[in-house]
């Protein structure tokens, strides 16, 4: 595939853009991969960049039953961080925040990761304490952060309301480092690549059963007919009880929207993310001039996959105390995503029990970030057949034995 570059550029510009080559195939199926991966969001397309470039592994096939990055990945609110609590989920959301430091150029796509600066604000003494306690185990996890007061949230963030009468602002857990990308952009970049490796994405093709003997997967139906495989990655975020269902086992998993709005673009007020968890919204700008606005979850389960106005209501409301400048902004549009909750928050990347069949999923409220380091823990699991260092603590067998990594303090509403 051509390299994009300053010179690729020029080069076409002279001849009216008719030497590009397409970003990615649309092939029709074969009849058989060595691995099939559901799913063509983020982790779905890291996972099989990352068995190709790390494990050599290219008869692949990326089976959408939309188009790619239709689902989470084209609808978050691309918030980057990896200041969590506990280490396994220090570590695995660290090595994707680091491997998006550099994915413009591995992947020779700009994903516009933009390592602005978030934070997260305290706005009661029990945000406070349990702020101060994540940036002690940062530290010792190796995660850049510190804790900042009232006085610096303000020169960081000077729209910020830090006196606000219900929750003033007490300080912040800041990483210097994090920030947001372009979502869009990263699951192009991962399908551009995926397909310069020679493997199919097939879009418009629904997996309607996973096809198995003898406890091991042989292939999956779908609507463009069947595909065997010798493994089977399930990475369908909101979809992996459907798809967990269809192979014949059960996910500790709850599916429900999660919606978020955008306001109409204005001059830049804003550099850098910020999340106000008690009042419950978070905020960032966007390179057009839009406030990127994230709400919450519904409170029933379901897949509607669209956003419902009280929920504007709420977050703007929230919002408006800790910003009131947004109170003169009209919003432009709204829409939900269909998140993947667990009950600790954190993720699922195991093996399953059909021996050939893996599963990533659990994300919930907070994959985009992780995308990189998670297609990349995936792919080492389904090359090696059992977890690798990153993978190891986030098995299905935790919710077996007790085993909680317990973020729902760090990730409960925020993302
Ligand atoms: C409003 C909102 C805001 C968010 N904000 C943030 C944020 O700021 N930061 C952050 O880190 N995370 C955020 N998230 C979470 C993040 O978007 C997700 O965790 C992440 O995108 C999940 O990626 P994925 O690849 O697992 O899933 P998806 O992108 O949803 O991809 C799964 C794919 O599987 C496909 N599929 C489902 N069923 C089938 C089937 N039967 N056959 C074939 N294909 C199928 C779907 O069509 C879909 O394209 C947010 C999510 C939402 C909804």
């Amino acid at each position: 595939m051509k390299r994009y570059s300053v010179l690729a550029i020029a080069r076409e510009a002279l001849r009216g853009h008719l030497g590009w080559d397409r970003a990615w195939a649309s092939p029709a199926p074969r009849a058989h991969y060595d691995v099939v991966i559901v799913g063509a969001g983020g982790h779905g397309l890291a996972t099989a960049y990352y068995l190709g470039k790390n494990h050599g592994i290219r008869n692949v096939a990326i089976v959408e039953k939309g188009w790619l990055g239709g689902g989470n990945t084209g609808r978050n609110t691309t918030i980057i961080r990896s200041n969590y609590l506990q280490d396994p989920s220090a570590a695995i959301y660290e090595k994707s925040r680091s491997l998006y430091e550099t994915l413009s150029q591995e992947l020779n796509y700009n994903v516009m990761f933009s390592p602005r600066g978030v934070m997260m604000l305290a706005q009661t003494q029990h945000e406070v304490r349990g702020y101060q306690r994540t940036a002690h185990a940062n530290a010792l996890q190796g995660v850049a952060t510190a804790y900042i007061g009232p006085q610096k949230v303000k020169e960081l963030c000077p729209i910020i309301h830090i006196d606000g009468p219900r929750y003033p602002v007490l300080g912040a857990l800041w990483q210097p480092r994090g920030g947001t990308a372009r979502h869009d952009a990263v699951a192009w970049g991962y399908a551009r690549a995926c397909s310069d490796m020679g493997m199919d994405i097939i879009q418009q093709c629904e997996v309607t059963a996973v096809r198995q003997s003898q406890g091991r997967v042989t292939g999956i139906s779908t609507t463009k007919g069947d595909i065997a495989c010798d493994k089977l990655g399930i990475v369908v975020a909101g979809h992996s009880g459907e798809l967990a269902r269809m192979a014949g086992f059960r996910l500790p998993v709850e599916s429900l929207a999660l919606q978020a709005l955008v306001s109409e673009p204005i001059k830049p007020c804003m550099d850098v993310v910020v999340m106000a968890n008690t009042v419950h919204g978070y905020m960032s700008q966007s390179d057009k001039g839009e406030m990127v606005i994230g709400g919450g979850t519904d409170g029933f389960n379901n897949f509607t996959q669209r956003g419902s106005f009280h929920h504007i209501e709420e977050t703007v409301r929230a919002l408006i105390e800790t910003f009131p400048m947004l109170s003169r902004l009209k919003m432009l549009r709204q829409w939900g995503g269909i998140v993947d909750m667990t009950g600790d928050r954190s993720p699922i990347i195991s093996p399953t029990p059909l021996g050939n069949c893996f599963i990533n999923c659990g994300w919930g409220t907070g994959g985009f970030k992780a995308i990189p380091g998670s297609g990349w823990a995936m792919a080492d699991l389904m090359a090696r057949g059992t977890p690798g260092p990153l993978a190891a603590a986030f098995g299905l067998d935790r919710f077996r034995a007790g085993r909680f990594i317990d973020e729902s303090v760090a990730a409960g509403v925020a993302h």
